[in-house]
């Protein structure tokens, strides 16, 4: 089974949206094995997102996810790095239905994060839980 890396960005975490968010992700099946809150650092956020370095909205999109804090959980179940993104929804025009498609309307402020690859779970997993015991 695979396992992959989900945040609820600042703005989920303002708008009380935690709950709802990993509520999806528990009925569905998925099974939640590591979670903390974390204000992060810059730079934990600048690597975090490194493949979008030099875009327009790069600085706009790091100072987002340091505004505040971001609940890092990692999740485990079959086909979940796919199937979380498809809950997720779509970065432009997330259908109804869909985490982002049901309670967001701004791109720059989607309420989510999930790793698009296994590549990307793993670095990204690495990245935000470094050297922390998952039992
Ligand atoms: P994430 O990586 O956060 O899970 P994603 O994989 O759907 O989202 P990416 O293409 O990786 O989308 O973009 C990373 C983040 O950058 C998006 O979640 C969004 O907040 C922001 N973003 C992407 N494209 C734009 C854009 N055109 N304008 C503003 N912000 C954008
Ligand atoms: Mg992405």
């Amino acid at each position: 089974t695979q396992t992959t890396f989900i945040a609820v960005k600042p703005d989920g975490v303002n708008r009380r949206l935690v709950g709802k968010i990993i509520q999806r992700f528990e009925e569905k099946g998925f099974q939640l094995v590591a979670m903390k809150m974390i204000q992060p650092p810059r730079e934990l956020v600048e690597e975090h997102y490194a493949e979008h370095k030099g875009k327009g909205f790069y600085n706009g999109l790091v100072d987002y996810l340091c505004g505040g804090p971001v609940v890092a959980m990692q999740w485990k179940g079959k086909g979940v790095i796919a199937r979380s993104r498809a809950m997720m929804g779509a970065t432009k025009d997330a259908a109804p239905g869909t985490i982002r498609g049901d309670f967001s309307i701004e791109v720059g402020r989607n309420l989510v994060h999930g790793s698009d690859c296994a590549e990307a779970a793993e670095r990204e997993i690495k990245l935000w839980f470094g050297e922390d015991k998952i039992n």
